[in-house]
């Protein structure tokens, strides 16, 4: 393979799955627990997330009448360790208004997806990132979830474009070589969140990366000092 042809997306896909395999994602025992970490994971690491998720499940507040129920105080306190938690509760607080107006998350599952996602669009604070993470991982639609991660990696890959265009044309070059498939858009991102995190880091880690005989961005292997052994 040649650097001076970029991977297209089914190649992509090809050799992530074969390197990581399955990810069985979004880590999250309901639908709920998807939309509130998709949330809450806006601007931070998941990390802190996921010690919020662990707190709102403690006090029981899992659960959508019950997050919309509780006193405004105790859900801020529940999800403070994921950062800016007054503006990430308002936030939450409309995205579960929106699905308890559609009658909980079964019912909107049952709503067509073109139909979901702009009405999503238009609640405040949620933007296509966070609306594609809730469509795909808590609804089950077929919507390509596209973050930093994946613009970092596919203007390392050989498409810079991608780094500096809007969210819809980095998600159309994807779902315009890879038809619209809940599972494999499903794995995809994540094998992407996956691969950045082992390799494709900030400063990337390109020994041993499955990807390096066609990316132009690998860095050169460093020669080893005695440091190393
Ligand atoms: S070779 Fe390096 S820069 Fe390229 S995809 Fe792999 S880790 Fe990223």
């Amino acid at each position: 393979m040649s650097s001076d042809h970029p991977l297209d997306a089914a190649a992509l896909y090809g050799r992530l799955f074969r390197a990581y395999g399955p990810q069985d994602w979004w880590p999250a025992e309901t639908p709920l627990e998807v939309v509130v970490g998709a949330v809450l994971t806006q601007n931070t690491a998941w990390r802190n997330v996921a010690v919020a998720i662990e707190e709102v499940k403690r006090r029981g507040l899992l659960d959508l009448e019950a997050l919309l129920g509780a006193p405004a105080a105790s859900v801020k306190e529940a999800i403070r360790s994921s950062g800016f938690y007054n503006v990430k509760y308002e936030r939450l607080r409309h995205v579960l208004t929106f699905l308890a107006e559609r009658g909980g998350l079964a019912a909107a599952a049952a709503l067509p997806g073109d139909t979901l996602r702009p009405e999503l669009l238009a609640v405040s604070g949620v933007g296509p990132e966070t609306a594609d993470s809730i469509l795909l991982y808590a609804l089950g639609k077929p919507f390509f979830v596209v973050d930093s991660y994946t613009r970092r990696l596919l203007a390392r890959l050989g498409h810079a474009w991608a780094q500096r265009c809007p969210y819809a044309e980095v998600q159309a070059w994807f779902t315009q070589q890879m038809p619209p498939d809940i599972a494999q858009y499903n794995e995809y991102h994540a094998l992407i969140v996956q691969h950045s995190k082992v390799h494709c880091l900030k400063r990337p880690a390109c020994d041993g990366c499955p990807l390096a005989d066609a990316c132009p961005a690998r860095l050169p292997l460093q020669p080893q000092t005695s440091h190393d052994v």
